[in-house]
C-alpha cells in the first residue's frame, strides 16, 4: 500500500474536525463546506488547543532547541516570512528541533519546526527560507484542515501527540499507534491524491512568499536539488523531510520553471543566518575534533565575513569542548573587532560562565544588556548567569522583565522553579516545576509537582487555591488524553 505517514496526519485532523462539525451543525445553519478555506470549520480556539498540545507533545518527543540566539533568529526570518505570507496574520510559532536527521514541518495551530540537520544542509539563507516559506503555505492554504471523509473521533491530546509522532516520524509510539489504527480507512487513497496537489500549492505559494520577503526564488529548485542528492547517500534511509514532502522531478522541475520568471538578482546571506548555522554546527556535532578542522579550513577561504564566521565557530567548538582558554581568546578578538555585534560578546560572557568564573560573566552580561537592551537572549542568558552564579532575588526581578512570549518557554519556568528553591520557597518552586513539566508534555510529572507543592510548608491560601485549580486542571488534561488509549 503506497501510504505516507504525512497523509494518515491529514486523516486524523480531518477527524478530529468532522466531530467539531458536526456540533456545529446543530446550532448553525449557513455551514461553509468541507472545502471552504475560510477557518471556520475548525474554531480558532479549538486550533489553538491543538497547536499548544500538540507542541507539548513534541517537547516529550524531541529536543526542542533551547539556545536563546538560535531561538530569535529562527522567530525573526519565521515571522518575516509570514508577514509577507498570504496569512499575515495568522499565529505563528517557529523553532528548532535538535535532529540531525533532515526535516521541517508545519503542525497545527502554526507551528513549524525546522531541524538542526536541515538547516546546516543548506548553503544559502534563501535555501531554508524557501523551506520555511512551503510550510507556511500548509498553513495559509488550510491543508491540515482541508476536504476528504471523517475517519474517526479523538480527543485533542491523542490527536496532538499522534500528529506530533507523525510529523517526526517517531517509530509506533504507543498512543500514536493506537490513534492511527483508529482512523485508518476507506478514505486514505483520495488523501494521497490531494496531498500532491496540496505540495504543489505550497510550493507554489510558498516561492510568492519567498520572493515578497526579498529571499531568492531560486533557491527553492536548488535546495530540492540538494535534497534528492543527499537522499541518494541515505540509502534506504529517506529524509523524513522527503517523507512527508516527497520532491518529485516534476517538483523541481515545476519550481525551477517558476523560479526562472524571476528577474536575476544577487542575494547574500545575512550574518545571522551564517552564525546560526556555525553554532548548529558546533553544538550538534559529535565529533569535535571533526568540526574543528572543518571550520579551520574556511579561515582562509571566501569573504572577510564567512572567514570571520569559520573563527567564530572554531571558538564555539573550543568553549563546548570546555578549551575555555582558546574559546576566551577567539571571542576576546572578534568582539574587539566587531563591538556592535551581540554575538561574539555573547560568546566571551558565556565562555567566562562555562568557566565558573561568574564575577567575570556577571559583569560582561550586565554590559551586555545595557548596550542591547532590547535582546530577549541576551536577558535569558543573564538570567540564567544570575541563577548559576546564585543571585537568585536579582534573576527573580529580571525573569519579570522578560516578555510575554518568553514567559512561555518551558526554560522560563525552570528558571523560576531553581530561583525559589535558591530563595527556600520549596512551594513556589515547585509549582514552577509543575508548570515545566506541562510545556514539556509531561502531565503525570506536572501532577507529581503539584502535589510536592501542595505538601510543602508555610503554603498562603491564595497559592493553596491556584495549586488547587492547577491540579484540578492538570487532572482534566490527564483524563482527556487517555480517553482514546
Ligand atoms: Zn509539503
Amino acid at each position: 500500500m503506497k501510504l505516507s505517514l504525512h497523509h494518515i496526519a491529514l486523516a486524523l485532523v480531518l477527524a478530529f474536525y468532522s466531530t467539531s462539525q458536526q456540533a456545529e451543525i446543530t446550532s448553525k445553519i449557513d455551514l461553509p463546506d468541507m472545502g471552504d478555506s475560510s477557518g471556520t470549520i475548525i474554531t480558532p480556539a479549538e486550533e489553538k488547543e491543538l497547536g499548544e498540545h500538540f507542541f507539548r507533545s513534541l517537547h516529550s518527543q524531541v529536543a526542542i532547541n533551547q539556545d536563546a540566539e538560535i531561538q530569535e533568529y529562527i522567530q525573526g526570518i519565521g515571522q518575516k516570512l509570514a508577514a509577507n505570507s498570504d496569512g499575515p496574520k495568522l499565529p505563528f510559532h517557529f523553532f528548532v528541533v535538535m535532529e540531525n536527521d533532515i526535516n521541517a514541518f508545519a503542525g497545527p495551530g502554526g507551528y513549524v519546526g525546522v531541524n538542526s540537520g536541515l538547516i546546516v544542509l543548506t548553503e544559502a539563507e534563501s535555501e531554508l527560507a524557501s523551506v520555511m516559506a512551503h510550510e507556511i503555505a500548509h498553513v495559509t492554504q488550510r491543508h491540515l484542515y482541508r476536504a476528504a471523509e471523517a475517519a474517526g473521533r479523538l480527543s485533542i491530546p491523542t490527536m496532538a501527540a499522534t500528529i506530533a509522532a507523525i510529523l517526526l516520524g517517531t517509530q509506533s509510539p504507543a498512543l500514536g499507534q493506537a490513534a492511527i489504527m483508529a482512523v485508518m480507512g476507506s478514505s486514505v487513497q483520495f488523501q494521497i491524491d490531494f496531498t500532491r496537489e496540496n505540495e504543489m500549492e505550497a510550493d507554489r505559494v510558498g516561492m510568492q512568499t519567498l520572493q515578497e520577503a526579498k529571499y531568492d526564488p531560486r533557491s527553492m529548485p536548488t535546495f530540492f536539488e540538494r535534497l534528492q542528492q543527499s537522499s541518494r547517500y541515505y540509502g534506504k534511509d529517506v529524509p523524513e523531510f522527503l517523507r512527508t514532502h516527497p520532491v518529485t522531478a516534476s517538483r523541481i522541475s515545476d519550481t525551477r520553471g517558476r523560479a526562472e520568471t524571476y528577474p536575476y538578482k544577487q542575494y547574500s546571506d545575512s550574518l545571522g543566518y551564517q552564525l546560526i548555522k556555525a553554532k548548529l554546527k558546533a553544538l550538534s556535532t559529535n565529533d569535535d575534533a571533526g568540526t574543528a578542522k572543518y571550520f579551520q579550513s574556511r579561515l582562509k577561504q571566501g569573504t572577510s565575513e564567512q572567514k570571520t564566521v569559520a573563527q567564530y565557530g572554531v571558538g564555539l567548538v573550543a568553549l563546548k569542548a570546555q578549551k575555555f582558554a582558546e574559546a576566551e581568546s577567539i571571542f576576546q578578538q572578534l568582539a574587539k573587532e566587531y563591538p556592535g555585534q551581540p554575538h561574539y560578546a555573547s560568546g566571551l560572557a558565556r565562555t567566562a560562565l562555562e568557566a565558573k568564573n561568574y564575577s567575570v560573566a556577571l559583569a560582561r552580561y550586565k554590559k551586555l544588556t545595557e548596550q542591547f537592551p532590547e535582546n530577549e537572549a541576551i536577558k535569558f542568558e543573564y538570567i540564567t548567569a544570575l541563577v548559576r552564579s546564585g543571585e537568585a532575588e536579582t534573576a527573580k526581578k529580571n525573569l519579570s522583565s522578560l516578555s510575554y512570549k518568553a514567559q512561555k518557554q518551558p526554560e522560563y519556568y525552570e528558571l523560576l522553579a531553581q530561583v525559589y528553591s535558591d530563595l527556600k520557597q520549596p512551594a513556589e518552586s515547585h509549582r514552577y516545576l509543575a508548570e515545566y513539566y506541562y510545556a514539556m508534555g509531561q502531565i503525570q510529572d506536572a501532577i507529581f509537582q503539584i502535589r510536592l507543592a501542595q505538601q510543602s510548608k508555610g503554603l498562603n491560601i491564595h497559592l493553596s487555591a491556584i495549586l488547587r485549580e492547577r491540579m484540578d486542571f492538570f487532572i482534566n488534561e490527564q483524563i482527556e488524553a487517555k480517553r482514546n488509549e
